[in-house]
């Protein structure tokens, strides 16, 4: 019985047994080859195309009308005599080997693609790439399997699941996840918090040490994996999770309760969601509404969306929340949101084309976006809200060309909400600083913890050598969030938080002292947040605000969190924050 320890990303205890997920970005070798090699290659090139082509016609049986259009455009590709022409051309210039030819000529296409200002071409990108990434996997005889045809239970192992991976991947087959990159807060550890699935990430050794088919118990509470475990062990986990599933059926009369505090202060308790689906389970949680609807999520899996499709997805969650009001934020693809195809070559993606910035240089597609949001909110509450904003000049910006998309659903008799709200997300310094003239043109803000920790201590949230340092404990994030809170009370609009911190039980009393108002969660999180508002009066939290605030050091916060909630809380299990551990591995 061997034991690997990672990052706590989603709770649940779960055994079964190991599938390892291969690495599907290998490193492709580049070498030079001489004039006589060159037959030699064109044939392995060849020979790769055609089991490629098996492999698509493979997958089409028992596919939908809509997946099938999908791989008959692949097929196309991977057969298409331009494409191998070019192949054959760069080959016959270059002499270098195959996979390297292959692998570059698809990039300048999908560049191209890319910056096409056709929609239809730029959809093609994300086809070239997938169509070339299967030629050069046949190519370094790697196996591509798909995660969203599992035939049984799986815990999955991963180096690096990408966010469009799970999304695609088969949920009622995943048990668990288990993955070397990642941390809390990177976007695969959100989507499968959202899903239910226990996970581990940041398990630098996992795809070393576990073998496929190895039996596995995974604590995605604790970060635990336990490799082949005893009788006893499962045994005890098997109490443990009993425990935990008694301990949310405690909380589930929380579901019909106000969120208000002994003293009567009433905030709102509203749901994260990713995908529409999630929609229709919201109310188990007693969610007042949702407030962050990720509508990247319906991009990542590669294809673009017109705007009756945008519409649709739109329409189906607003009226899933019936009357409740759903935020709808604008896409935020790019950083470690990268819909396949789309190579922007960038060297910090984090910093990049990315969120409202990717929007605005896009402007019809993003007033794709607006208009079918628009059309959304006549079917129920809906706001708008734009991820990332970065200065005054792009909120300005933005809701100029919203106006815009309004002008054109007025144009063509499309209904919509004339007094639909549109907020900012404030998640880099910048914005922080000039909250105040955000205010003016805002008509809420909600607080983007997950970017806002990073960017303001400048630590990558997907990178488990730095997530320790990432600490919402931090004095300069606790001063930014106040600061944050204190412009809109001034400005008079609502200040509300939707980064992971919202949904930490221990993090609740804190926010409410500062003046939070609405609280944006992943919707398990919460009945535990409303019990702990609950047991508390809005007075005792502001002196938790004082003490916090005027502490130096992220151990001095979490030790004034701590002894707060002992003496205030002392029947519930809430204490600091939680923090990552610092990795034990730097791979050095
Ligand atoms: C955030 O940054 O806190 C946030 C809610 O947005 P995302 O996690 O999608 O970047
Ligand atoms: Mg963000």
């Amino acid at each position: 019985m061997k034991i690997l320890t990672g990052i706590p990303a989603a709770p649940g205890i779960v055994s079964g047994k190991a599938l390892l997920f291969p690495d599907d970005n290998p490193e492709i070798p580049r070498y030079a080859i001489t004039m006589d090699q060159a037959g030699a290659e064109l044939v392995r090139f060849a020979e790769a195309v055609r089991a490629a082509a098996e492999e698509l016609r493979n997958f089409k049986q028992g596919m939908g009308r809509e997946q099938e259009a999908i791989f008959d455009a692949h097929l196309l590709m991977v057969e298409d005599p331009d494409f191998h022409y070019q192949i054959k051309a760069r080959l016959e210039s270059n002499y270098e080997n195959i996979e390297w030819i292959v692998f570059e000529v698809a990039r300048d296409l999908s560049r191209k693609l890319t910056q096409s200002s056709s929609a239809y071409l730029r959809e093609r990108a994300a086809d070239v790439s997938d169509v070339s990434r299967r030629i050069v996997n046949r190519l370094l005889g790697i196996e591509r399997f798909s995660l969203a045809n599992l035939r049984e239970d799986v815990i999955l192992v991963a180096r690096n699941l990408l966010p469009s991976d799970a999304l695609s991947m088969d949920r009622r087959h995943v048990r668990a996840l288990v993955m070397e990159a990642g941390s809390r807060l990177s976007h695969t550890a959100i989507l499968v918090r959202a899903f239910g699935i226990p996970s581990v990430m940041g398990v630098s050794a996992a795809m070393r040490e576990i073998a496929e088919g190895t039996s596995l118990l995974v604590d995605g509470g604790t970060g635990r994996v336990i490799l082949e475990p005893n009788e006893t062990t499962l045994e005890h986990y098997g109490e443990k999770q009993a425990e935990e599933e008694r301990g949310a059926q405690q909380l589930s009369p929380m579901r019909e309760l106000d969120a208000q505090t002994v003293d009567g202060r009433r905030v709102r308790l509203l749901a994260n969601i990713e995908i529409p689906e999630e929609a229709g389970n919201l109310d188990r949680y007693g969610a007042e509404g949702v407030g962050l609807y990720r509508s990247e999520f319906l991009f990542l899996s590669g294809r673009q969306s017109s705007e009756d499709q945008q519409y649709e997805a739109y329409r189906r969650v607003v009226e899933a929340l019936a009357g409740k009001p759903v935020t709808i934020r604008t896409i935020d693809i790019g950083g470690d949101k990268i819909i396949p195809g789309m190579q922007t070559g960038e060297e910090n993606p984090l910093l990049g084309w990315r969120a409202i910035r990717f929007s605005l240089s896009l402007p019809e597609t993003f007033k794709t976006q607006l208009r079918a949001i628009l059309r959304a909110s006549a079917c129920g509450p809906v706001r708008i809200m734009f991820p990332m904003i970065s200065g005054i000049e792009e909120l300005e910006t933005s809701l100029a060309l919203l106006e815009e998309a309004k002008a054109e659903c007025r144009k063509s008799g499309r209904a919509f909400d004339e007094t639909i709200q549109a907020g900012s997300m404030i998640e880099v310094p910048s914005a922080v600083m000039t909250a105040d003239i955000l205010a003016e043109k805002s008509d809420f803000f909600s607080i983007g913890t997950n970017d806002l920790i990073q960017y303001t201590i400048a630590a990558d949230r997907g990178n488990k050598k730095v997530s320790s340092l990432a600490q919402p404990s931090h004095p300069a994030v606790l001063r930014s969030i106040k600061q944050v809170i204190d412009a809109a009370k001034r400005r008079g609009i609502p200040a509300a938080m939707c980064g992971e911190l919202a949904g930490e039980s221990s993090a609740a009393a804190l926010l409410l002292g500062m003046g939070l108002e609405e609280y944006s969660m992943s919707a398990p999180s919460i009945p535990a947040v409303k019990r702990v508002l609950r047991s508390v009066s809005a007075a005792s939290c502001e002196a938790l605000v004082y003490n916090a605030l005027s502490a130096t050091h992220c151990g001095q916060v979490q030790e004034a969190l701590t002894v707060w909630h002992r003496e205030n809380l002392p029947g519930l299990d809430v204490s600091g924050f939680t923090t990552e551990k610092p990795a034990d591995d730097y791979g050095v």
